[in-house]
């Protein structure tokens, strides 16, 4: 394999939205398929310098990898395609970058030199694009640069693309660059001008693309590709079409069809072989052709969105696909949720999940979910908040202590069956203080998770400051839900099971962090297998 990491810089344009991190994940797998070993890395110009503070309105959801850190989606997608974790160094922002810049100025390690973004803030970028390569890791590392190319907030990692190609020197850095070639219905054709627009913008940067990357509706004629390449500098052979695909597990071989790995591998002096991507192969057929179907409830506060539960839509696809079914996800806002609706919105699936969250907004609707897939023996994934949101349930209704809650919704009830964690008391900063990353569980024999997981010890996700109040423990225990997974540090409860349900489980952490393509989540599959049997004795 080869001795210095080389760099693959991922610039968008024309608009946001275009799918990087997809294009990203998708040339990754190709060149992993080649035996590269290749990770990806997110820079994102906003100011937060995480996006863990940041409103799924605002952000879609917000991933947790291994070591703890709050990131962008896109890492999700990342894992998920690759099957190799992610971690701190993955994901930058800007607030991050000027944290570090200004924590060595306070230092004095400028020694009073005046602090400009060129080349303080410019290096900081290069030393964190840097990371990955130089730990030997990797062979290959893919940086995305978030937002979109001419935004005042890019412009310094346009700047440090600049230097680091440089830097680098020939055929150790490859710049593609992600457009939109409309379709005009009106005219009839498809449009060039805002692609060679803004690799203009790029070149006013200094930075000059090698490979376009277009997303289109329709398939680029060969004429247009000639056009764009001799209007932006660029090889007809690298004019690569991304059209519009039924599912984002179809563009690793979209991009195979046009040899977009073929292209990069060549800048960068690297040997090209047909990727052996067969594993991914057999999911994306089990995935278009699932013998039956489910219906899965998806109970949120925030469903309209489609980024806010991208985790955990995702596992439902790997899951379904392992089971060779078709999971239809049916979402429903738990703020509308009540006595007299519930039955009419959630009697006729064939499992139920209720998401995480945080804030009290819908968490009644919630409780009157749980309460229901109870007593009618649907199958029931509670995750985190969803979790705690069926220990309250059950010990309103089954415990009969009617003021059962947690204390994150009323700080004053005299049952805080969900509290405050020890060690989160003492806290007051927002970000990054939460319970996060991977903590490890043991698993009670004979449980639900223990049969589904085949192991005694498992390590999952968590995010969250709030936890089964351990003083109910033995109540519950001896009404019927049980306690199947623990801490085996601090005794935590991690897991609790109903025993008279056919399937009832809710988890404190959260699974559809680690559910790839290649790894469906055991929790995922059997949720899925269990609504399936349901769902056969309708
Ligand atoms: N709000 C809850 C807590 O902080 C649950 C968090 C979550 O669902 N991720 O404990």
């Amino acid at each position: 394999m080869t001795n210095t990491t080389k760099y693959i810089f991922v610039t968008g344009g024309v608009t946001s939205s275009l799918g990087k991190g997809i294009i990203a994940a998708s040339l990754a797998k190709l060149l992993q398929g080649q035996g590269y070993r290749v990770t990806i890395q997110k820079l994102d110009p906003y100011i937060n310098v995480d996006p863990g503070t940041l409103n799924p309105y605002e952000h879609g959801e917000c991933y947790v990898t291994e070591d703890g850190a709050e990131t962008d989606l896109d890492l999700g997608h990342y894992e998920r395609f690759l099957n190799v974790p992610t971690s701190q160094a993955n994901n930058v922002t800007t607030g991050r970058i000027y944290q570090s810049v200004i924590q060595k100025e306070r230092r004095g390690e400028f020694l009073g030199k005046t602090v400009q973004v060129v080349p303080h803030i410019t290096n900081e970028i290069k030393r964190r694009v840097q990371i990955l390569g130089k730990s030997g890791d990797y062979d290959i590392v893919i940086t995305e640069i978030g937002g979109t190319v001419g935004d005042i907030e890019s412009l310094p990692y346009i700047e440090a693309v600049r230097q680091l190609r440089w830097d680098l020197g020939e055929n150790n850095g490859v710049v593609i660059h992600l457009t939109l070639v409309p379709y005009l219905s009106a005219a009839g054709e498809l449009k060039t001008k805002p692609t060679q627009h803004s690799v203009k913008t790029l070149m006013e940067s200094g930075v000059q693309a090698d490979i376009l990357v277009c997303r289109t509706e329709h398939n680029l004629p060969k004429d247009l590709r000639r056009k764009l390449a001799l209007f932006c500098n660029v090889k007809e052979e690298a004019v690569i079409q991304s059209i519009d695909a039924s599912t984002i597990y179809d563009v690793p071989n979209l991009m195979l069809e046009e040899g977009l790995d073929k292209v990069v591998l060549k800048k960068l002096g690297l040997k090209n072989s047909t990727p052996d991507i067969s594993i991914w192969n057999k999911f994306v057929h089990r995935h278009k052709n699932p013998k039956t179907e489910v219906t899965i409830g998806l109970i949120g506060k925030y469903v309209e969105l489609q980024d806010s539960y991208k985790s955990i839509l995702e596992a439902f696809i790997h899951a379904g696909a392992e089971n060779e079914v078709k999971v239809k996800v049916e979402s429903v806002h738990s703020e509308y949720l009540n006595e007299d609706n519930i039955k009419l919105k959630l009697g006729h699936l064939d499992g139920v999940l209720v998401a995480p969250g945080f804030g009290e907004r819908g968490i009644e609707g919630k409780i009157t979910a749980v309460k229901f897939v109870r007593e009618n023996n649907i199958p029931f994934l509670g995750i985190c908040l969803g979790m705690q949101m069926a220990v309250i349930e059950f010990a309103r209704n089954v415990l009969e202590i009617k003021d059962a809650d947690s204390a994150e919704m009323n700080a004053n009830t005299s049952n805080p069956v969900i509290d405050l964690m020890e060690d989160q008391k003492s806290v007051t900063d927002k970000g990054g203080t939460m319970r996060l990353g991977a903590w490890a569980c043991e698993l009670k024999e004979g449980s639900i998770v223990y049969d589904l997981y085949n192991t005694k010890s498992i390590k999952e996700r968590h995010r969250h400051r709030y936890e089964f109040n351990s003083n109910y423990k033995e109540q519950m225990d001896a009404a019927g839900m049980v306690a199947t997974g623990l801490n085996p540090d601090t005794g935590l409860v991690e897991i609790v099971e109903v025993s008279n349900h056919p399937w009832f489980v809710g988890v404190q952490y959260h699974p559809e962090y680690k559910s790839t393509v290649a790894n469906p989540h055991p929790l995922f599959v059997a949720f899925i297998k269990a609504a399936l049997k349901k769902k056969s004795k309708k």
